[in-house]
């Protein structure tokens, strides 16, 4: 259920929250959102911009789920992307600076870009694309192992999800939110015109609700949101380092931080919500790693992770409303880095009514259940 009617019904003497309230020790926020990563927390500084009163509730820490998991490449322009992705992805992608900007202006944290070009490989050029010399190639990744791959350079930026993730939690409570942490929702229903939350740490009533619950989201939503756990690697960049490139090919990528340390990833994994690394996995990134841009054989590891991508059956995130107060924002899969300012800002015209930046009709809840009655 995404935002149920209680099973009590109605409430018939509604007309006495207020004594009701103060009976229940009932909390009150304008709009409660479940989940502070990135969607929730963008989310959140784009009402509270707006002028709502916004609370946050997690279970765990801000930012500390799949959003500091990423690698941090803001993908926009990736070939590999459902096509039907590109009109949220280029909002976002044009969204990106002034977001930055705000977060550094309340937070008093830069989120530097951290890489400004990507060097793709593909088995066949795209449409479009022209593809890269040798002597090219060799500039921007020096000894690359081009194989039967096509490579070709996008401009395209990155970002250190981890500089993120001391930015915007802190922005947010500049801003007023109030970001509840160590605190689970667990549950949700509209009743008399408003919604109950139940929480780990008592009842909550907002007037409005937006679950941005990650790879849990299925949980409160009975969206069919699962999770793909990615596992990454941190190595010391070798030498000849990669020219401030991002290299990337269809079965891992290599992002370079600019201080040093390269980000190797990912695996694509159904393991249900595991978060163990395994080492047979992280070997298996750096041969895909080493095969592809050799120098990184003589590079020392420095980390390993993993983290769980929210995922949907058709790998389109689902923006809308769920019910007369509830909204869903989720299942961003492996672009909800790139695609948070963009999803905010959708949700933010859809709670005030405004005109929406873009047609987000590939983005509806009710595709789930259309496609499951058409038996697809
Ligand atoms: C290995 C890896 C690499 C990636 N690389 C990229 C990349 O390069 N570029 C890109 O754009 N994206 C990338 N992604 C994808 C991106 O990280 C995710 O799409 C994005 O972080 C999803 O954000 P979220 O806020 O929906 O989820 P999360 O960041 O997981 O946040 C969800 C939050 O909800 C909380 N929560 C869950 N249930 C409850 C509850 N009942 N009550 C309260 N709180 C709850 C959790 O504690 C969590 O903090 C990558 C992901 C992974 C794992």
């Amino acid at each position: 259920m995404l935002c149920r009617e209680t099973a009590r019904g109605p409430a018939r003497d509604w007309g006495c929250s207020r004594a009701r309230n103060k009976i229940d020790d009932v909390k009150r926020t304008e709009v409660a959102i479940t989940g502070g990563g990135i969607i929730g927390l963008s989310a959140a500084l784009e009402l509270a911009d707006a002028g709502l009163r916004v609370t946050i509730f997690d279970r765990g820490r801000g930012m500390a789920e799949a959003s500091s998991a990423a690698a941090g490449m803001l993908a926009a322009s990736d070939p590999e992307n459902p096509a039907a992705l590109r009109p949220l992805a280029e909002l976002s992608a044009r969204l990106y600076p002034k977001f930055l900007e705000r977060i550094e202006e309340l937070s008093g944290e830069r989120v530097p870009i951290r890489t400004r070009r990507v060097i793709q490989g593909m088995l066949e050029l795209p449409e479009d694309f022209q593809e890269l010399t040798e002597a090219e190639l060799e500039t921007a990744a020096p000894g690359i192992v081009t194989e039967e791959l096509r490579f070709f350079s996008l401009d395209e930026e990155s970002l250190d999800p981890r500089d993120l993730a001391a930015a915007l939690p802190k922005a947010a409570r500049a801003m007023g939110i109030t970001l509840l942490e160590d605190t689970e929702i667990t549950e949700v229903r509209e009743r008399g015109g408003e919604i109950e939350i139940d929480t780990s740490a008592g009842r909550w009533v907002a007037e409005k609700f937006i679950h941005a619950s990650g790879a849990w989201a299925a949980r409160l939503s009975g969206l069919p949101i699962t999770p793909r756990k990615g596992q990454m690697v941190m190595v010391e960049e070798p030498r000849p380092a990669l020219a401030g490139v991002v290299l990337r090919s269809p079965g891992v990528y290599l992002v370079p931080r600019g201080d040093g340390r390269v980000v190797i990833g990912a695996t694509v994994e159904d393991a249900g919500f595991d978060k163990q690394v395994e080492q047979k996995a992280i070997a298996g990134l750096l041969d895909k790693a080493a095969a592809l841009w050799p120098p990184v054989r003589q590079s020392r590891m420095v980390e390993s992770w993993a983290g769980l991508r929210p995922a949907t059956p058709d790998g389109l995130p689902v923006i809308d409303a769920c019910g007369e107060r509830c909204w869903f924002a989720g299942g961003h899969f492996r672009n909800g880095i790139l695609l948070a300012p963009g999803t905010a800002r959708l949700l933010r015209e859809m709670i005030l009514g405004e005109p929406l930046s873009i047609d987000v009709s590939d983005f509806g809840c009710g595709r789930f259940a259309a496609a499951a009655a058409r038996g697809s």
